[in-house]
């Protein structure tokens, strides 16, 4: 439920219809807007009495929110969200892009691929040090050594951090050293990593799972945002069809619709999607036009030999050439890259 507050109401009167409302157990959310202040409610507001002659003293209107996804919907919250991320804001005009390796394999290797992507245009580093792998016998990431080299290169660089977390209980050991965590699509309802990455206060970038419908997506980000984590970004990763051409299928549509149901900003990996590295400047370009707010984009020193996902892994010059084209994607929508 949403009570729109009629203009000019102040802090005080907000306070006075927070306290009326609490003998109903919901949670009270101000939302102050540049033109409108709304109070989200959240929980059981079947036994609110709407007729109320003392709330609608400030009120304007009070709409129903039939959606399950509450503090994630555009309805409770109209403006956009910008998330930071280690000082890189996401959800604004400028459209950023995270790359760099599946897989931080070495200090060489990722402090090599940071400052190229640096050079290209690129505002995060990606790299996975905990990797989970359809194979138990594939490479499961440097781990503890790969967050320590995640952060040479962002000493290197000064670019923020962006890295997979899979277990519950390793929160602890990566807050102080990443600016943002990645749920991948493999995790995307492991509600107990949820429900602690929703305790902490660093950014997560919450991947779609290959066969999650936006509604169960959003319902995925609510574990984080209930908990009292603000800064949710989504990224749509491509989901699982009847097609085998691609590893995946880009849900282009996923992008004007998360945007239009949720104020959370929303991002695109078209490396997992495609699963080929040819692919990726399109699908880029396809993605931006279509409203993202960001890419996610693997890139390697060397993908023939990566450790994992070589083969949607762009080469340097790839990422440069696609850099520039994106660029000039942005400018024609008034964003900048
Ligand atoms: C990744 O980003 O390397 C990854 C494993 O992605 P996803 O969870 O989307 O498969
Ligand atoms: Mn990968």
């Amino acid at each position: 439920m949403i009570i729109v507050l009629k203009d000019g109401t102040t802090q005080e009167d907000i306070n006075k219809i927070a306290g009326w409302l609490s003998r109903y157990h919901v949670e009270v959310c101000p939302i102050v807007g540049a033109e409108t202040t709304v109070l989200g409610i959240v929980g059981d507001t079947t036994s609110i009495d709407r007729n109320s002659v003392y709330l609608s003293e400030y009120v304007d209107k009070i709409i129903k929110v039939q959606e399950p996804y509450k503090r994630a919907n555009r309805k409770m919250h109209p403006e956009d969200t910008t998330v930071n991320v280690g000082g890189v804001k996401i959800g604004g005009k400028r459209i950023v892009v995270m790359a760099g390796p599946c897989s931080v394999e070495s200090g060489d290797q990722i402090v090599d691929i940071a400052l190229h992507i640096k050079e290209s245009g690129a505002a995060v580093i990606r790299g996975g040090a905990w990797k989970p792998r359809t194979s138990p016998y594939s490479f499961q990431g440097l781990k503890a050594e790969g967050l320590d080299l995640l952060n040479l290169a962002k000493a290197e660089t000064g670019l923020p951090i962006v890295t997979e977390i899979t277990n519950p209980t390793h929160v602890e050991k990566f807050i102080g050293k990443v600016d943002c965590f990645q749920v991948g699509a493999r995790n995307m309802q492991n509600y107990e990593l949820l429900i602690e990455l929703g305790k902490a206060r660093i950014p997560v970038l919450l991947k779609r799972g290959f066969s999650n419908t936006l509604e169960e997506f959003l319902m995925s980000a609510e574990y984080i945002l209930s908990g009292g984590n603000e800064n949710v970004i989504l990224c749509e990763r491509g989901i699982r069809t009847n097609e085998t051409f691609t590893r995946n299928t880009l849900d282009i549509s996923a992008i004007p619709a998360l945007k239009k149901i949720s104020h959370l900003p929303v991002i695109v990996d078209p490396s997992h999607a495609s699963g080929k590295a040819w692919m990726v400047e399109s699908l880029s370009m396809a993605s931006i036009a279509a409203g993202a707010d960001g890419l996610m984009i693997e890139v390697h020193n060397d993908p023939e030999n990566a450790l994992s996902d070589g083969a949607q892994s762009l080469t340097y010059e790839m990422f440069d050439n696609a850099m520039k084209k994106l660029k000039s994607i942005a400018a024609v929508l008034d964003r900048e890259l």
